[in-house]
């Protein structure tokens, strides 16, 4: 539902805003997110984006490759947002305040679902990880170490290609 960037009063407006969005893939809609997103004019095209943000999105772990609920709860949102032809003629405005904390809106609409998307995409981890102790796949033999043990580490670690079987070589040879 987007707003009409004339229909917004001087003093702002509140608006809630309960959608699904999609993450890294089209289509595949892995957000869902509540918002309140407060929009006030700063002139010159200018909002200020306020409020707070709760979401779950579908992440998958780095590590083990399970796809995991990732939970952003309460996420302040501050920032400013301009007309997207500031971003076409450069040279005409200074973003003053630093462009990493500013969005940009197409044409006279804010469609407040974009402006969110935009602010779960910067609450997720960069390195996701489906718990702090996941242990990943066997890079052996790529079984998930979270759920079945494999022999392949000890081997691995013993087998003369393995980085620490060169270190050994390297650090005692004289001693033999
Ligand atoms: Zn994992
Ligand atoms: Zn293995």
């Amino acid at each position: 539902m987007a707003i009409k960037i004339n229909d917004i009063p001087p003093e702002g407006m509140t608006i809630d805003v309960l959608d699904k969005a999609d993450l890294f893939q089209e289509g595949a809609k892995t957000a869902s997110f509540q918002a309140t997103v407060k929009i006030k004019p700063e002139g010159s095209g200018l909002f200020h984006i306020s409020g707070t943000l709760t979401a779950t999105a579908v992440l998958e772990c780095s590590r083990c490759l399970k796809e995991f609920d990732f939970a952003v709860k309460d996420a302040v949102m501050d920032f400013d947002l301009a007309p997207e032809r500031l971003l076409e003629a450069p040279g005409e405005h200074e973003l003053g305040r630093g462009e990493l904390d500013m969005e940009f809106y197409k044409g006279d609409e804010i469609e407040p679902a974009d402006v969110v998307r935009e602010q779960v995409l910067l609450a997720l981890p960069m390195v996701p990880v489906h718990a702090s102790d996941c242990k990943g796949l066997c890079p052996v033999c790529g079984v998930d170490r979270n759920e079945k043990k494999c022999t392949c580490t000890q081997e691995a670690m013993e087998s003369p290609e393995s980085p620490f079987a060169v270190l050994k070589k390297i650090i005692k040879p004289e001693k033999e």
